[in-house]
């Protein structure tokens, strides 16, 4: 059965630019007055928030570089490498063929390579295969479909990280081909890489931003945000947990961060109604339906971006008791877990 939605309705652009402000709103109190960058990349709106009186170019050329990111990762852009590796496998299914390997560029391998890891050490909860669920879903487009108890029995059976293995590969003589590959064992699987991208490629602009000469600036990927430095005047960010709501621009709670990025995963970012029924998008890989852990939101503070954005939504997928258990083995961690209730829960190392 199929609804409609809008793609980007007014109301949730407006959403959108309104977690922007707020940050901004909250950081912009250091003295030096800001300068912001805006645009529109992943679905999202996206910023780049700088205080150096650099060069406004050198900002924009580093915003100029989303696209080049979201031509590797988009999982729907049929212009992107994801889509061309994806549409590799799906071409080997249809010869029924296993173990098919496909050449990655450096960033993709380097994804997924990370989302391997962390697929293993959250045993499972985080899974880069289930792209054909969330193609059925559909969450950011207009034409969702809810599978069957059969037909997520029948996807799931196709799906898992296990099923995927990166390697770095010496190609002799042949200096144009990419270095790195992927061999899938089940060539079904359709990879998506939607928990971390944000996270990726936010690690690699501030890379990108530093090199250019930023020392103090926010990246904002739809409110997957990533502190370079601290503020002109040397304070930390002061950076907010939203009310998981739809549209609020309201915080729960503030925390303070220097060189550190801030990611939250929450049930009310990205969703769609059917019969009465609320389908977000976060999936437990273990029922391919919804994640349903008693969680609003969880969000994760961690040096790297990447890290904190697989963590937010590994940690919603497990819920507060097992993601704790997982918090008391990472330093360096900091969680904020937000219940049905409301209730922040903090886990800080300090
Ligand atoms: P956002 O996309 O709003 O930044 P998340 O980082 O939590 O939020 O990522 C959710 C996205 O991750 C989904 O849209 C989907 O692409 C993908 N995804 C959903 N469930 C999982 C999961 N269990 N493991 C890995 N990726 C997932
Ligand atoms: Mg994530």
């Amino acid at each position: 059965m199929m609804v409609k939605t809008q793609l980007l309705s007014f109301r949730r652009f407006c959403a959108l630019l309104a977690s922007v402000l707020l940050l901004l709103l909250l950081s912009g109190c250091g003295g030096a007055s800001p300068h912001v960058r805006t645009g529109f990349a992943f679905d999202t709106v996206v910023s780049i928030t700088y205080y150096d009186n650099k060069d406004s170019g050198a900002v924009t050329k580093v915003m100029d570089r989303l696209e080049y990111y979201e031509k590797i990762f988009s999982r729907t852009d049929p212009e992107s490498e994801l889509y061309a590796v994806n549409a590799r496998l799906a071409e080997a299914a249809e010869q029924g063929l296993y173990n098919v390997s496909v050449p990655l560029s450096a960033d993709l391998y380097r994804a997924l390579h990370l989302a391997l890891d962390y697929a293993e050490i959250t045993e499972g909860a985080f899974d880069p295969t289930l792209g054909k669920l969330l193609e059925l879903y559909d969450f950011g487009g207009t034409e969702h479909t809810v599978p069957t108890e059969a037909q997520r029995e029948d996807i799931l059976s196709h799906c898992g990280w296990q099923k995927l293995e990166t390697a770095e590969v010496s190609r002799a003589g042949d200096v144009s081909a990419y270095p790195y590959q992927l061999t899938v064992a089940d060539p079904q699987i359709v990879i998506d890489l939607g928990g971390m991208a944000k996270g990726y490629i936010a690690d690699r602009l501030k890379e990108e931003l530093k090199a250019e000469g930023v020392s103090s600036a926010i990246i904002n990927l739809g409110g997957n945000l990533l502190v370079i430095g601290s503020k002109p005047d040397g304070k930390p960010y002061a950076i907010g947990v939203l009310k998981p709501e739809a549209g609020s621009s309201e915080n729960l709670a503030t925390f303070r961060i220097t060189d550190a990025s801030a990611v939250t995963s929450g049930s009310y970012q990205r969703f769609f109604e059917q019969d009465g029924v609320t389908y977000h998008h976060i999936l437990d890989p273990a029922t391919g339906l919804p994640a349903e852990s008693g969680l609003k939101s969880v969000t994760v503070v961690a040096k790297s971006s990447a890290v904190a954005d697989i963590l937010s939504t590994s940690f919603f997928v497990m819920g507060e008791a097992k993601a704790g258990a997982f918090w008391e083995n990472c330093t360096d961690i900091d969680v904020y877990f937000v219940d049905e209730a409301l209730n922040v829960n903090k886990y800080l190392h300090e």
